[in-house]
């Protein structure tokens, strides 16, 4: 093609170099030349490799759906604009009007609003149960289930699935296991060995980790699930940019040495403000007074995650004076960054819950959760002494 001087408006492709870069290639064009129609025929036929047009799969994709298939140990996976997109792709890519789905009932709070909201409007059921409880999921167990969707650690409260009894019960009615697998990450557990046919990620969080990127990944045992869910994802528009892709890529170059950090750190902080006066309870799953404290060190093989909630004694008026005296700590709605957010379920995630429902899950004005990121954890210590003196000093009694 020539612009209007007569010169080529495209460049010339490039030509091949005899070095390689050692960084994957930024990649954003939107659509991919062919040679010739029979070449597109190979093409979409899986007799070549190559790509058409950037909503159906672009090289940058295709880098970070094959790094997270290897960390969960399956292929075939796909990279969507965010995690709240695999999740709508599983569902409403797999899901028809007239079927019954049973989520956790503390599942993270936009899944919450897809069960609760959404699908019923498109003539899809749903019922909530408790996952830290086989026997009520299987009660709620109706001949139209045809999924369960579980997160491993719920929000904020931080209790342990029995994903294995679930999968059992799944087995037996031939139910699929959905597993939202973002707060305890594959480092922590595989799914697919506990039962699991699908497993999701929000790889903005801990992932990527650097809190400048939002994508997803889904990822089925079987292959014509697989299809189905990259079918809806590719039609609906929920696959990513190239950019996010590129960006996300180089932060799971570190995802490990991140979590092992943030989760050494997470265990020695969690100790540390059970012993401070106006703390009234600490979460973490490797602790021994956690109720699941037993399947945490079975099923996640001791490792407790970089999560931690406690609860001040005292209510709201600690829990500003708290959150103003955390310094350097981020009080944002996000976890898994790099630095340690916070975040207070009373007036964020759980806001829309009556007080009797927030209290029914133990989340009162003073309850915080806690994303430890990479500071050390001599800091940390120091500014939770800190801000917690602050919030007992202020707290009405
Ligand atoms: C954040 C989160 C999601 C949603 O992911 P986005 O990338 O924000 O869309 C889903 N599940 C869990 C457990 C999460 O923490």
């Amino acid at each position: 093609m020539r612009n209007s001087k007569g010169s080529l408006v495209r460049p010339a492709p490039f030509t091949r170099d005899a070095s390689s870069p050692l960084v994957t290639p930024l990649s954003p064009s939107v659509a991919y030349a062919s040679d010739t129609p029979d070449a597109l025929d190979d093409q979409y036929e899986g007799r070549a490799m190559g790509y058409t047009y950037s909503r159906e799969g672009h090289p940058n994709a295709a880098v970070v759906a094959e790094r997270m298939d290897i960390m969960e140990n399956m292929s075939g996976g796909i990279v969507t604009g965010s995690g709240m997109g695999a999740i709508t792709a599983v569902l409403m890519g797999l899901l028809k009007s007239g079927d019954h789905v049973i989520g956790g009932n503390q599942l993270y709070g936009r899944s919450l609003r897809l069960m609760k909201e959404d699908l019923p409007r498109l003539g899809i059921t749903t019922s909530l149960a408790d996952p830290v409880d086989v026997g009520a999921m299987r009660a709620a167990i109706r001949p139209q289930t045809r999924m369960i969707l579980i997160e491993i650690a719920s929000n904020p409260s931080l209790r342990i699935a029995d994903i294995d009894g679930i999968a059992a019960v799944c087995r037996e009615h031939g139910i699929l296991l959905v597993v939202d697998n973002t707060f305890t990450t594959p480092r922590a557990i595989q799914p697919f060995d506990h039962g699991a046919d699908i497993v999701i990620h929000s790889i903005t969080k801990l992932l990527a980790g650097h809190s400048d990127v939002m994508l997803g990944y889904v990822v089925a045992r079987d292959t014509d699930l697989n299809t189905q869910i990259r079918v809806f994802a590719v039609t609906t528009g929920l696959t990513p940019s190239p950019y996010d892709c590129w960006l996300a890529e180089r932060g799971m170059l570190s995802f490990d040495l991140r979590f092992d950090r943030s989760q050494a750190t997470a265990s020695v902080l969690a100790d540390h403000i059970a012993g401070l006066d106006g703390v009234k309870r600490v979460i973490y799953p490797m602790r021994k007074d956690h109720p699941d404290h037993a399947r945490a060190v079975e099923l996640l093989n001791g490792q407790g995650g970089n999560m931690v909630s406690f609860e001040l004694t005292a209510g709201r008026a600690a829990a500003n004076a708290f959150t103003r005296a955390a310094e350097g700590l981020a009080f944002a709605p996000t976890l898994g960054d790099v630095g340690t957010t916070l975040s207070h379920p009373a007036s964020s995630s759980h806001r829309i819950l009556t007080p009797e429902d927030r209290s029914a899950l133990g989340l009162s004005e003073g309850f915080f959760r806690i994303s430890v990121g990479l500071e050390d954890a001599e800091s940390l210590k120091t500014i939770f002494t800190d801000a917690i003196a602050a919030a007992s000093a202020a707290g009405e009694p």
